[in-house]
């Protein structure tokens, strides 16, 4: 079906201009001023409206396993919630478990997503093994899409891998193009920090956060950029929460090294006061690296500003409180690691950066659409408006009031991180491929339509 989008104002990362959008066969064909009608085209007046690319949310965990569990949203649930807050695109993360091939896990995952998800979907592996056949299969796997790859200092025993295995990897990048995310917190550290905590009886949630100190994210963010610029390759620091790990990235930036960071709305909103909460209540807020204390909120979003940090994700990790958190209720390691998020980003991010005057419009859109889908292979297919892009679209209502809470959320979790939270901004119509599937506060599309999307390698990153 065939759409023309009328009287709207078109909003990119480069610019601000009243125009009209044709979309013919999923495909942006036309953008301009009074733009005409034609036969059999359906019109929507986006009058007062920004008319924005689709979000990207370039880091959700969907049906992820950990600790025991499985995290609350699968690809259909955690697709619909994104599509309400005007998210049209996600890459989630495969996870290779040791001593097996990478293929089995994106296979796994295909199978996760099949006949579920409802908005396009790409795919990064997480790295746990590089024995055997683990440089030749990163290669397969850019073959197949997964152009980037991530990997963790932290998590002992579980997901971290040492120096050697980033570098090898790091290494093998500079070959496919690929591009390296890093889970940068010194691991052993923290591990050694969290021993003697348990041993001295502090079991609540607090120590979460106190156990995983900023200067274990600024050691790790430093060690991994380093390894990356001996490897020559560009590098991209996965949530990042802190000035001490940001003045890293910035650092490295000014001296020309392909360095990238993105930061999540729980860093830029919430503080480590939330972990103290009464009761069992700061599990609500228990993942990693986790939040720290106010003062770093402003330099985080500063940095995304002046283009320290490039990208907001939201580690969407879902557990529900009452009977998944509720696991380390004696012991905060046994808490699952992770927050919900996926809806709301695009609503707190204009709200408190664009309301606020924090960002321009137009860096609003370069930091939740334009910039990872360059950085990540997908663009000018994803997060442009522009002859021949996908027609991902968020139609945008910048007078729209929406509380935010549990009770109304479409993420299949009982707690929100934000509950009530009063956002002035919110997507009227998304638009996925040329089909309406939310609009004015109703889910039109189905589970199974997204498809998945092969990224190229030597993305935005490389440039
Ligand atoms: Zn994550």
């Amino acid at each position: 079906m065939n759409t023309l989008i009328r009287n709207g104002t078109v909003v990119t990362a480069r610019e601000t201009k009243a125009a009209d959008v044709r979309i013919e066969d999923g495909r942006i064909q036309e953008v301009g001023a009074g733009l005409a009608e034609r036969p059999g085209e359906s019109v929507i007046d986006a009058t007062g409206m920004y008319v924005m690319p689709g979000g990207i949310d370039a880091h959700t965990h969907l049906d992820m396993p950990f600790g025991g569990t499985m995290s609350a949203d699968d690809f259909e649930t955690g697709t619909r919630a994104a599509a309400f807050g005007g998210t049209t695109t996600i890459v989630d993360f495969a996870i290779q478990a040791r001593g097996t091939r990478m293929r089995e896990a994106l296979d796994a995952w295909w199978k996760k997503a099949e006949g579920r998800a409802t908005i396009d979907y790409g795919l990064h592996m997480i790295v746990t093994d590089l024995g055997g056949a683990g440089l030749e299969d990163m290669d397969g796997m850019v073959d197949e899409g997964v152009a980037s790859f991530k990997l963790f200092m932290a998590y002992p025993n579980v997901l971290m891998v040492d120096d050697a295995t980033i570098f090898k990897a790091l290494s093998q990048t500079a070959k496919n193009g690929a591009l390296i995310c890093m889970h940068a917190e010194n691991g052993s550290v923290i591990d050694v920090l969290i021993a003697r905590a348990l041993a001295e009886g502090k079991t609540a949630p607090i120590y979460h956060a106190l156990t995983r100190p900023a200067l274990a994210e600024a050691e790790a963010v430093h060690r991994a950029i380093a390894m990356a610029e001996i490897a020559g390759v560009p590098v991209y620091i996965v949530h990042l929460t802190s000035e001490d790990a940001l003045n890293q990235v910035r650092e490295a930036r000014d001296r020309g090294v392909p360095a990238f960071a993105e930061t999540c709305p729980q860093y830029l909103l919430l503080s480590i006061d939330e972990l103290a909460r009464p009761g069992f209540e700061g599990a609500k807020f228990v993942f990693t690296p986790p939040l720290r204390p106010k003062e770093h909120q402003p330099k985080l979003w500063e940095g995304l500003k002046h283009d320290h940090l490039q990208v907001v994700s939201t580690d969407h990790c879902p557990f529900c409180f009452a009977d998944q958190k509720i696991l380390g209720k004696d012991d905060f390691t046994k808490i699952p690691n992770g927050g919900p998020g996926i809806e709301n980003r695009l609503q707190l991010i204009y709200h408190f950066g664009v309301n606020a005057g924090k960002l321009s419009l137009n860096r609003f859109v370069e930091i939740v659409s334009t910039a990872p889908a360059q950085i990540f292979g997908l663009y000018p297919k994803k997060g442009e408006i522009a002859v021949g892009s996908d027609a991902d679209l968020a139609i945008w209502d910048p007078n729209a009031a929406y509380t935010i809470s549990a009770r109304t959320h479409h993420m299949r979790v009982d707690y929100s991180m934000f509950e009530g939270f009063e956002v002035r901004g919110n997507a009227r119509t998304v638009i996925s491929r040329g089909e309406t599937i939310v609009d004015g506060g109703k889910f039109l599309g189905k589970a199974g339509r997204g498809n998945y999307v092969k990224r190229a390698a030597r993305g935005g990153a490389w440039k």
